[in-house]
């Protein structure tokens, strides 16, 4: 069941260039979950209902109860990656870039929207932050760091503003295991981390970029030899912290989720998988829990063309695997997404084991919420 993520990192020893060899990205090894290339649609197109219509009693279970069953199949499989269902429609990054007026207004309603207008005001003064300015210089991604505020990588921001980051920019991003990077990080000669948003997403919308900003500054530094491979630990952590992120805000704004871009199907993707990842006792969410794939199908017709464990699964962790360094900022995260009290943790087998434990902050009802009004999932199925 795990061959895709294992195909994904059966060959990780190709060549990659020096610079490369630093940086950690959202990359290959989870191809899977964040949606690779996309294969050719299928000759045939099988015909899909887009929306499933529930019929029957009405449903009386409790929101756990729900949870403790059956992973939940897409209504619209086009708001997933065509990769993992191969009959979705195969969007476009986005074409059209918000005005910068539409930037500010959008940021302020979704700050107002989280904070109340009082924090708002002081979140939004950071847009202006001479330092924040020069090292992030565009709009859209300032504002994407920005909107981090109010969530569990709010700590995040300080990366990008105590002089651990140098620059986060638009550009293009190495080949190799990297092609396929949403965004990726390194170190500079000088040792100061930079960060680099694949420049085909420079148009997206900035909420869409606001988890990646948080997971590049979360990689908190390089040891030799560390790639997405072979730092996977390091990756598992930052994907499921990011993921919580992206949860927060389908919950703020469920249409979030309908972008028609690749981005927005590859991050809804990944977001199925966490929400599919639980188990059938508590139903929380875990890492390595789940009653089927995380991929499945609701309906005679659908066809998935992978099917994926558990999220934890897209990360192979069975290699020989650093455990990488964490940070003040990574302790603060945790402290805040599992509500105990975290210090000196570094991206290692405790992490994950705490993350399997306790990653989300997100009550039954609101992920029902995330999972039924954003992302359109049927929580109707009975195990
Ligand atoms: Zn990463």
């Amino acid at each position: 069941m795990l061959d895709h993520s294992r195909s994904a990192s059966a060959s990780p020893r190709r060549t990659v260039s020096p610079l490369a060899r630093s940086l950690c990205a959202l990359a290959a090894t989870v191809a899977l979950l964040l949606g690779g290339t996309a294969p050719a649609p299928a000759a045939a197109p099988l015909t899909i209902p887009v929306h499933r219509t529930e019929s029957g009693p009405p449903d009386y279970r409790t929101p756990t109860s729900i949870l403790k069953g059956l992973p939940f199949a897409p209504t619209n499989i086009n708001l997933f990656n065509p990769a993992i269902y191969p009959a979705a429609r195969d969007y476009a990054p986005a074409s059209k870039r918000m005005t910068d007026r539409q930037i500010l207004k959008t940021l302020k309603s979704s700050l107002v929207h989280r904070l109340g207008t009082k924090k708002t005001a002081r979140a939004y003064k950071l847009l202006d932050n001479k330092t924040l300015k020069k090292v992030v210089p565009d709009l859209s991604l300032r504002a994407s760091v920005v909107n981090l505020t109010g969530t569990v990588m709010e700590p995040t921001i300080r990366h990008y503003l105590d002089g651990t980051f140098s620059s986060y920019t638009i550009g293009p991003v190495p080949g190799g295991i990297f092609e396929n990077s949403i965004a990726v990080a390194g170190e500079a000669p000088d040792g100061t981390r930079f960060a680099v948003l694949n420049q085909k997403y420079r148009q997206e919308d900035f909420r869409l970029l606001t988890p990646i900003t948080g997971h590049e500054a979360l990689h908190s530094g390089n040891i030799p030899g560390a790639n997405p491979v072979t730092a996977a630990k390091e990756e598992l952590v930052a994907n499921t912290i990011d993921s919580e992120v992206y949860l927060q805000l389908l919950l703020e704004n469920p249409r979030l989720a309908r972008g028609k871009t690749e981005l927005a199907q590859r991050l809804n993707s990944k977001a199925m998988a966490r929400i599919n990842t639980r188990d059938d006792r508590t139903g929380e969410l875990r890492l390595f829990e789940s009653e089927g794939t995380v991929y499945p199908v609701s309906t005679k017709g659908q066809a998935a063309s992978a099917a994926l464990d558990s999220f934890g699964a897209a990360f192979d962790l069975s290699g020989n695997l650093f455990d990488t360094p964490g940070s003040t900022v990574l302790d603060k995260v945790l402290t805040r997404l599992t509500g105990t009290k975290v210090r000196g943790a570094d991206f290692d087998d405790e992490t994950i084991a705490l993350l399997d434990r306790d990653s989300t902050h997100l009550t039954p009802r609101q992920l029902l919420t995330v999972a039924k009004e954003a992302l359109l999932l049927d929580a109707g199925r009975k195990s």
